[in-house]
């Protein structure tokens, strides 16, 4: 069994199995009988059993919300979460037939006109899904949810530092028995994580770099296609005309709201000279309303952090840049109420040989440099090797526009932050480390799952084998 600790209370008061490698291989041979079935009730049917499973997650809102709530420490967004999910699975029920429907064409071959296709949809049978602590639930659903209603059957592991919401997820899918068959939570670490890989058809993982590398690397010998979604250090370019307030409310929200703990969160500020200290004196004002959520009541704006080891890498970085000539001007250190909670921190003088520029925080420090004109901006967000979001602030829409055409990320927020948190259905991609296989949003989510196997029909006759044959070498040309 592996303890759990409680973000809210320091304490361990949860264990679960691990799943082993022999369970491994005998749940997936279970899975793989199953799916076949799955895959030819077609989309409609499918639409039909995810939409119960729909129906009992909302009979289970609560339990998931208060389990989720356990995991993170957060009980607002527990309740977000739980009923984002459920609107994920609608979402997919509606939209995954039509989708799949325009994929299946079938015509006529541009090239050889008498070759008539039909294009069949192939489901990879079994799809590993393995997921992180920051977003537990949602984090979980998102891959699974579009691998289910492309027709895969689903081998899914959530993070062993947050697994108290499989319980409550659990009852919701064993109300809905032909989806059991074909979505089976395991629960373990690493080792699950690896024996996993070596069973299925293509793993979906959402994790560190560092851990992406290792599964891209073992899904390369397996030969299945890894799906990746990494870190971030994402930027926040200020230009000279943007609404500051606005820009800091955005940022703030950005890097803050989730204790910094989503891969989305802004890391990185940079502004215009002309306006950095009325944004820097702007981020302070409203970073100084916020409260931690470690008094008796629970109630604040700032959940204790998730993962305790969490703490030792935002401090290593924090204190980097102090030693490195940066100046604290709000937080920077953490508080201990049995859990650990890292107050909002706002940095200035920093530069890119600091860590808090370079490393992936997942903390709430905002720190904030100061560029003199467009070029530096972009050089400067460009100098990462990260790519998954960034966010522009201009009043001047063709302006931001400008500067977000040249930044070298997936996804770009114009006047807001981390749209992608909220904004499932419009593709994007990650860039450089931050991800790789296909766009997990909108249609392309779906499609990454199948794979086209074409019917070549020939109308005409079959050629002769002497359409090549050669003639005496003395009448070639
Ligand atoms: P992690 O890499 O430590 O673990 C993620 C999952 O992988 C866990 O379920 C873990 O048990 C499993 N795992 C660990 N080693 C494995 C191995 N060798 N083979 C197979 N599975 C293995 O990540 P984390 O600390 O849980 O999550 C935080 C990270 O996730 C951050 O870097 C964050 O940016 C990233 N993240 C990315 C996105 C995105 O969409 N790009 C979203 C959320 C989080």
């Amino acid at each position: 069994m592996l303890p759990v600790r409680n973000p809210r209370t320091g304490e361990y008061d949860y264990e679960i199995p691990v799943t082993s490698a022999d369970d491994i291989n005998s749940i997936t041979a279970d899975l793989r009988a199953a799916q076949m079935q799955w895959s030819t009730l077609g989309a409609e049917g499918r639409a039909e059993v995810l939409n119960r499973f729909a129906d009992s997650m909302t009979t289970e809102m609560g339990p998931l919300a208060q389990a989720l709530s356990a995991d993170t420490g957060r009980t607002t967004f527990a309740q977000f979460e739980a009923m984002k999910s459920v609107e994920l699975i609608r979402m997919w029920a509606e939209r995954a037939g039509p989708i799949l429907q325009d994929l299946a064409g079938s015509g006529q071959s541009g090239q050889v006109p008498a070759v008539h296709y039909q294009h069949r949809l192939i489901p990879y049978p079994v799809v590993a899904v393995i997921s992180p602590w920051n977003v537990p639930l949602l984090l979980a659903m998102i891959d699974s949810l579009a691998a289910l209603a492309a027709g895969c059957a689903v081998l899914l592991k959530p993070s062993e530092v947050t697994p108290r919401f499989v319980a409550p997820l659990q009852r919701a899918l064993d109300a809905v028995p032909e989806l059991a068959a074909v979505l089976h939570i395991v629960t373990g670490g690493p080792d699950t994580g690896k024996a996993m890989i070596e069973e299925v058809d293509a793993v979906c993982f959402t994790g560190s770099v560092k851990t992406g590398r290792q599964v891209s690397q073992q899904a390369a010998a397996c030969f299945i296609p890894a799906f990746l979604e990494l870190g971030g250090k994402d930027p926040a370019v200020i230009l000279p005309d943007a609404d500051v307030p606005l820009a800091a409310r955005a940022i703030i929200r950005s890097a803050i709201g989730m204790t910094g703990q989503a891969c989305q969160s802004l890391e990185r500020v940079y502004c215009h000279e002309s306006i950095s200290e009325t944004v820097t004196e702007e981020l302070l004002r409203q970073l100084s309303e916020l409260s931690l959520t470690c008094s008796e009541d629970g109630a604040g704006d700032i959940a204790p952090l998730i993962f305790e080891r969490q703490v030792n890498i935002i401090q290593a970085q924090v204190d980097d840049a102090l030693a490195k000539g940066a100046t604290c001007l709000l937080g920077g250190e953490p508080v201990r109420a049995g859990g650990v909670w890292y107050p909002p921190t706002l940095l200035t003088n920093v530069n890119h040989t600091m860590l808090i520029m370079q490393e992936e925080t997942f903390g709430p420090v905002i720190p904030v440099v100061a560029f003199s004109d467009a070029d530096e901006a972009v050089a400067l967000a460009n100098d990462s090797k990260f790519g998954l979001s960034a966010a522009v602030f201009s009043t001047d829409s063709r302006a931001a526009i400008a500067v977000a055409e040249r930044l070298q990320v997936g996804a770009i927020s114009i006047n807001d932050a981390s749209l992608t948190g909220i904004v499932n259905d419009v593709e994007k991609n990650s860039f450089r480390f931050s991800g790789m296989g296909g766009s997990r949003m909108g249609p392309a989510g779906l499609i990454r799952f199948v794979r086209k196997r074409a019917l070549l029909i020939q109308t005409d006759e079959p050629a002769r084998v002497q359409l090549f044959s050669d003639t005496a070498l003395s009448n070639t040309p």
